[in-house]
């Protein structure tokens, strides 16, 4: 038998909009892969979404309605520790001392909030929206995660998230594993919006027309495909003057686990309109599972609200053991 541990990998997704086809392709199928190599650590932060204007009630309904996807797409609360975020206080708790060791210069220089503040101007950011990746690194080194999937935007904060953990290790004593990336699946394909192929699907996207949500009626998303942006031409083919039609075929591919090249000779000869169908079809068959049991959890608020509270206590046992030795370490009185 091995003697190695498991890696850990932490990772996170904010319940702000309402989680759609691009997060399950770049993200969420990826993270119930991770549960058979890893022991995984997954929140749902509700913390990091009071950085930007939210909706109490939404927030709230978001929080259920994540982890009962997160269990609907098969991720496993007796293999994974699956909670939400502000049931842990040590995440709160961390960011105040992980504050006290990050540089204003470091934090200001996060180019995602530069980017941020200036859409918003000054009178629409908050502190909060500053000092999110503080708090993203406290969520990851409270568990000391080997790894964090992570894309392009999130590589700086987690640089950020190192820095601090090396700072913290060199000036106290080794505390903190210090995170790395993980980039796993190279094959995930990002995904673009069906309405404009070259602006990322996201769930927060003014267009919902170009977006699949995770929870769309079937025939909500066969009406989003039949709609769905072509480009001139009528071969099926992945290629970069065809970017509507990659995106179609890169969607199909996952859909139905094929690769695009199979696409592309299983609709060789059809039409933009039938292949579209055909997408629209593979995709509400993939998803009619997922929406099928998400609505068993979700009629059930007892029993997610038990499933949030038996994943609350594994993550507070571990998240408390970090805490209390960051506490000792930088001269807190332990009781
Ligand atoms: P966001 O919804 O932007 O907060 O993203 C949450 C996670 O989903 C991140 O890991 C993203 O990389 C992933 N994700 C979101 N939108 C897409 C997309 N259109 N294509 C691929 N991955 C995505």
């Amino acid at each position: 038998m091995s003697e190695e541990r498991r890696k850990i990998v932490y990772s996170a997704l904010k319940p702000t909009g309402d989680l759609q086809l691009g997060n399950y392709i770049g993200a969420l199928r990826n993270m119930v892969a991770m549960q058979e190599e890893f022991d995984c650590i997954y929140t749902v932060a509700d913390m990091h979404s009071l950085t930007v204007d939210t909706v109490p009630a939404e927030l709230r309904r978001r929080s259920y309605d994540f982890m009962a996807i997160f269990l609907a797409i098969g991720l496993d609360p007796e293999r994974s520790v699956l909670f939400v975020q502000s049931h842990v206080p040590a995440h709160a708790e961390l960011t105040w001392v992980l504050n006290c060791n990050t540089m204003m210069g470091e934090a200001s220089r996060m180019t995602q909030f530069k980017d941020k503040s200036k859409k918003a101007g000054k009178a629409g950011i908050n502190v909060g929206l500053f000092d999110y990746p503080v708090l993203m690194a406290s969520d990851i080194l409270l568990y000391n995660a080997d790894l964090v999937p992570i894309g392009k935007d999130q590589q700086q904060h987690l640089e950020l998230a190192r820095t601090i953990a090396e700072r913290f290790n060199n000036r106290y004593s080794p505390t903190f594993t210090v995170p790395e990336g993980y980039y796993g699946n190279k094959r995930t394909s990002k995904i673009y919006s069906l309405t404009d192929p070259t602006a990322k699907m996201g769930k927060t996207d003014s267009n919902a027309g170009g977006v699949i949500f995770l929870l769309d009626k079937p025939e909500d998303i066969m009406r989003k495909f039949a709609r769905a942006v072509t480009d001139s031409g009528s071969e099926v083919k992945a290629s970069a003057d065809k970017p509507g039609i990659t995106n179609l075929l890169n969607i199909w591919s996952v859909m139905t686990g094929k690769t695009v090249a199979e696409g592309e000779k299983e609709f060789a000869g059809a039409s933009y309109e039938s292949f579209k169908r055909a997408v629209g079809e593979a995709t509400v068959e993939h998803l009619r599972p997922i929406r099928e049991k998400y609505a068993r959890y979700i009629s059930d608020k007892g029993e997610l609200e038990r499933i949030m509270k038996s994943g609350a206590e594994k993550a507070a046992y571990l998240a408390r053991r970090t805490l209390s030795k960051v506490y000792r370490k930088v001269g807190f009185v332990q009781l």
